[in-house]
């Protein structure tokens, strides 16, 4: 009887945590129909009929797999609502010949760009990052190398369900002030519960062909005029610039190279050795997925080096994905003290003055360069706002600053007062070291027309306003002005060993 007891219970314990974790990882049904979608909203709509007045309606997302790395104090204020939309995350239809796809806002890009390929079509722009979703994309921001053609994500957009908080569809044609007001709110003008966007055929591969620069002003020119599918530039240093150009094809014209399995030689490595190649379309999509970039080189460099045997045995564990969840597991503040992880938009014209700037400033390399078209459609709070001729350079700066350790608060600083400057903009999923005065100058008008828009359609102050969301607490900032707690090699340590920890469930 005495040892029954302690069996029966560590039968059950056992059952129980095979029952969880079975659940955990049951592969997700990714389709539904629209009564089901429409059956979904019912107990959303019903908990906003009891939330306290004065209360703000905020995404309720399970922050592991999201992309976006900045703090959210927000989250703490007395008058968060949370709105649970995980639920949200089917295909609702497919429609080749309409040139659309109909989804709700929590599919993530790898699984429609999976879903599309089957009957072989391909949303007009795929964000790098495999796990960004359709409307983390449009709240926030999505672009990529066929940006300078399509725009953003947002611009690609054909309708939107939402809730302001009461249930509307909008469209370019139906309410478009508040259809556009929606595109980089981040959350502060309305809650996206399904989505229409355009799609198109799907190239079998993408032909590559790099060209070397050697300076910021000859890489800028070239990545402007590019006419090309796709174009993009990575700068290895101020005088070690490629711009890539795509071609979309049906038939390989050069070695095909492959980055999605994760033993594969990352992309940034293998187009600065190898300029032309020929990549399978959802390889070239996604060639950043594996090493988020470059920013987890210096895992491959602490375990010896990168070659083939490390990534095969540590590669896997080097997706955005698990790089993601180790981040939100981490604690934020210690990244914004170690590294500078930013995306400013910058009018092209001015692009040369910003790089020759963060070069001084900064000194961070790789940087990505990606050309965008802007808009002169009512997304006021985009970075790519405009006028529909004008382009913009996104200068994607992500690492370890020269001078280490840095004051984030003066480096990043200098770099905003040098975007308001330029007429440029940042994006806001990372941390937003705006002073209240830098955040004035750089959307103040945008904000009151947005706020207009808000009050016509939503409860008044239904929504937290974009600066009390996406701006660094007084807290977060002195302790963000700290020192890092060991040394940078301690530091390092201990986000590998969360990597690996987390990989092998042992915390
Ligand atoms: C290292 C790094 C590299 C990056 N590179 C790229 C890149 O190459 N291309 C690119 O496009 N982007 C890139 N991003 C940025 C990324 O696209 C944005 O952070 C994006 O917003 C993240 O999407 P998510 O699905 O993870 O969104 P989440 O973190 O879930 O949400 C982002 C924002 O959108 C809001 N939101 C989400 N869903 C809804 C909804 N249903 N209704 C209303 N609001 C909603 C959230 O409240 C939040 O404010 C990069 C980010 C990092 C950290």
């Amino acid at each position: 009887m005495t040892i029954l007891i302690p069996l029966l219970a560590a039968g059950a314990a056992v059952l129980i945590g095979t029952v969880t974790l079975l659940y955990i990882h049951a592969p997700k049904t990714l389709y539904s129909s629209e009564a089901a979608h429409q059956h979904r909203l019912l107990p959303i709509l019903a908990s906003l009929r009891t939330r306290p007045l004065g209360s703000k309606l905020s995404l309720h997302r399970r922050t592991l797999d999201s992309n976006t790395i900045r703090n959210s104090s927000h989250k703490s204020s007395y008058s968060y609502f949370p709105v649970d939309l995980s639920s949200f995350h089917h295909i609702l239809e497919i429609n080749p010949s309409g040139g659309y796809v109909l989804c709700e806002p929590g599919v993530p890009f790898g699984d429609l760009l999976r879903e599309l390929l089957k009957v072989g079509m391909t949303t007009l722009v795929v964000p790098e990052l495999p796990g960004i979703t359709v409307g983390g994309a449009i709240a926030g921001g999505g672009l990529e190398s066929s940006s300078h053609r399509y725009g953003q994500v947002s611009d690609t957009v054909l309708e939107l369900e939402c809730l302001t908080p009461d249930l509307r569809v909008c469209s370019p044609s139906v309410d478009p002030d508040l259809f556009y007001a929606i595109s980089a709110s981040y959350n502060t003008v309305a809650l996206m519960t399904r989505v229409k966007l355009q799609i198109a055929r799907a190239p079998a591969y993408v032909s590559l062909q790099a060209e070397r620069y050697s300076s910021f002003s000859s890489a800028v020119a070239a990545l402007q005029s590019s006419t090309s599918d796709t174009v993009e530039g990575i700068a290895y240093s101020s005088t070690d610039i490629l711009v890539v150009r795509g071609t979309h094809t049906s038939t390989p014209r050069s070695p095909i190279r492959r980055f999605s399995r994760h033993w594969d030689k990352w992309y940034y490595k293998s187009i600065h050795s190898q300029l032309a190649m020929t990549v399978p379309y959802a390889d070239y999509c996604f060639r950043y997925n594996y090493g988020s970039f470059w920013m987890a080189n210096y895992v491959l460099d602490m375990l010896g080096g990168d070659n083939l045997f490390t990534r095969f045995m540590v590669g896997s564990f080097l997706d955005t994905k698990h790089l993601f969840a180790v981040l939100h597991s981490s604690d934020l503040t210690d990244l914004g003290r170690m590294r500078v992880i930013q995306d400013f938009y910058v009018p092209a014209e001015k692009a040369v003055e910003f790089l020759e700037e963060a070069e001084r400033e900064v000194g961070v390399y790789p940087l990505w360069l990606c050309p965008i078209k802007g808009t002169s459609t009512g997304q006021l709070l985009a970075s790519h706002h405009s006028t529909a001729e004008k382009q913009f350079i996104n200068v994607g700066i992500y690492g370890r600053p020269r001078q280490f350790p840095f004051n984030p608060q003066t480096l990043h600083s200098k770099l905003i007062d040098l975007l308001i400057q330029s007429g440029g903009r940042s994006m806001l999923y990372a941390q937003t070291w705006h002073s209240p005065e830098q955040f004035q100058a750089m959307y103040g008008e945008a904000l009151k027309a947005v706020e207009g828009v808000r009050r016509s359609y939503g409860e008044e102050g239904c929504f937290f306003g974009l600066y009390e969301k996406v701006g660094l607490s007084e807290r977060d900032r002195d302790e963000l002005g700290r020192p890092m707690r060991g040394s940078e090699a301690e530091e390092t340590r201990k986000v590998v060993r969360d990597i690996l920890g987390k990989k092998l469930g042992l915390w």
